[in-house]
């Protein structure tokens, strides 16, 4: 742990925005003022980007997209630029993981094991499947032919979530990039040191300037100037379904904007009693809800489970929940840290109290006396026979909360799981095979998973139904969301 912080010590930090190839201070100098979740130093000095920073990164996009400097690269180049852009993130890993572990706090054992080596493997699948797709023709007609063409929008915001500040931002920048268009992100407030870092490297790769920006900033402000901005052509957004609603009236009340959102969860997790697993779904719900302190938008936050063996299940997840009481997040050997900032810390223990007061069971850790006190981190709990229109039940709490709900027969468990305004994700456990095929054709979520949860690879679309999101990150279905379609038709006399 010593090394880490005198590592962190020695960091060179870059705060200021990245435009056109130069990281540089918002024009009004204005930075934003925090304290590190982790450990409550002081970590000030983000620039503050305003609506005039964001014209001038995207003036210098838009510069770009005109002269095609990038869209005519062949694919080729961009995918040999991309794989230069993970080997240095490999390189950087440590870096990477000790910036994001400082801004928000969550282990630097989760970033440096899990969360950075799954961003670099984002670069590397896209680079290399970028010379390696086709576009549509038709069957040719006597004197026509068509083809189906993907074309680059052209200037792409992207708005990235701070619970993991790399994998989504990569999930987002590099298929639009590879796909040729120029790029503005706007990392969270609360994580953008590591974002900063990457666009560095990006150009050390080879990506030419003014293709990827980075305008840090206020959602309010920096977000929504670039969302609402006539000039921008696509707007890419990963966040609360809150602003994500926003998001689609700005592009409303602007230029009507392509828009993409992956938003929230309140993901089912039912358990039938025809489950033989019930140790291995136990741990692997607490593994899932209980990771990074809830702050996962596809985190199983409600536990849906048979009624004959729910006591039984309970007991199990709640000596797995003692596995996950916060610890120092720059202890190498720490696997849960904090949350990200104080805010949400008293969110989070709102709604802990607000279940209490609906009347649900709460069942606290047998060991919360040992968690780490010198940073914002809530010791998780499981709340029991909870009613199902409770704030508990319907809101996304975004913190290390379980819900518990019962049923006697699966398809009140059905019933159960689709009454969420959201439908990211959501798994069935059971032996019987035509349960587990007709609840994942009836689960209304994104990703469902049968004796499984949490499985990650990026050839798999991920995003969800309702108001989870609109589009699919990941896998080769990335391409669509950053081009537009276009049909050519030609002509052809008779020879
Ligand atoms: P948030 O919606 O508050 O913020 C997300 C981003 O939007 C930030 O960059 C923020 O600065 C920006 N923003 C805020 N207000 C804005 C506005 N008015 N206009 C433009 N931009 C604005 O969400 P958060 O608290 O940072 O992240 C947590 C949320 O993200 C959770 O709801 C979580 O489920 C969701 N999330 C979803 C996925 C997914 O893939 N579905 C992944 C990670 C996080």
């Amino acid at each position: 742990m010593k090394y880490l912080i005198e590592k962190i010590n020695d960091l060179k930090i870059e705060k200021r925005a990245f435009i056109n190839g130069r990281f540089v201070n918002a024009l009004d100098a204005e930075i934003i003022k925090k304290k590190s979740s982790a450990d409550q130093r002081d970590i000030s000095g983000i620039a503050s980007c305003k609506q005039e920073d964001v014209n001038i990164a995207v003036k210098s996009a838009r510069a770009t997209v005109q002269s095609r400097i990038w869209m005519n690269k062949e694919p080729q180049d961009k995918k040999k630029i991309f794989l230069n852009l993970a080997d240095l993130m490999k390189e950087y890993t440590e870096e990477l993981a000790l910036l994001d572990t400082l801004e928000t706090g969550r282990c630097y054992k989760n970033y440096f094991e899990d969360s950075i080596p799954k961003a670099i493997q984002v670069v590397r699948w896209f680079a290399e499947s970028v010379d390696k797709f086709y576009d549509h023709a038709i069957v040719p007609r006597k004197n026509t032919f068509a083809t189906i063409t993907r074309g680059p929008i052209g200037v792409v915001g992207l708005i990235t979530p701070w619970n993991d500040p790399l994998v989504p931002a990569m999930w987002k920048m590099i298929p639009a990039l590879l796909t040729g268009n120029s790029v503005i992100i706007k990392p969270a407030e609360q994580s953008s040191f590591s974002i900063l870092k990457v666009a560095g490297l990006a150009q050390q790769a080879g990506v030419p300037d003014g293709v990827l920006n980075v305008v840090p900033g206020i959602g309010e402000v920096a977000g929504k100037a670039l969302a609402l901005h006539n000039n921008v052509d696509g707007l890419f957004f990963t966040g609360s379904a809150q602003v994500g609603k926003k998001i689609l009236e700005y592009s409303g009340r602007s230029n009507m904007k392509k828009v993409g959102l992956e938003c929230g969860g309140k993901s089912a997790f039912i358990v039938s009693e025809k489950c033989s697993q019930l140790e291995r779904a136990a741990k692997v719900l607490a593994q899932n809800i209980f990771y990074n302190q809830g702050q996962i938008c596809s985190a199983p936050s409600r536990a849906i489970i048979a009624n004959k063996i729910k006591d039984k299940f309970v007991d199990l997840v709640r000596k797995e929940m003692e596995k996950y009481i916060p610890k120092n997040p720059f202890d190498p050997d720490s696997r849960v840290g904090c949350v990200v900032s104080l805010e949400q810390k008293e969110k989070i223990e709102k709604f802990i109290q607000s279940g209490i007061e609906s009347g649900a069971v709460i069942y606290r850790c047998k060991n919360e006396g040992d968690a780490y006190q010198e940073g914002y981190s809530v010791v998780p709990v499981i709340f029991d026979q909870v009613a199902p229109d409770s704030l508990i039940a319907q809101e996304e709490i975004f913190g290390p909360v379980l819900c518990v709900f019962g049923f006697d027969s699966i398809n009140d468990a059905i019933s159960l799981a689709n009454n969420s305004r959201y439908g990211l994700a959501g798994a069935i456990w059971t032996n019987d095979l035509n349960e587990a095929y007709q609840v994942s054709r009836l689960l209304e979520a994104g990703i469902v998973h049968v004796n499984s949860y949490g499985e990650d690879d990026n050839c798999v679309p991920f995003g969800g139904f309702k108001e989870s999101g609109i589009g699919k990150d990941k896998s080769i279905y990335a391409f669509d969301e950053y081009t537009n379609s276009k049909t050519t038709w030609m002509h052809f006399d008779t020879v």
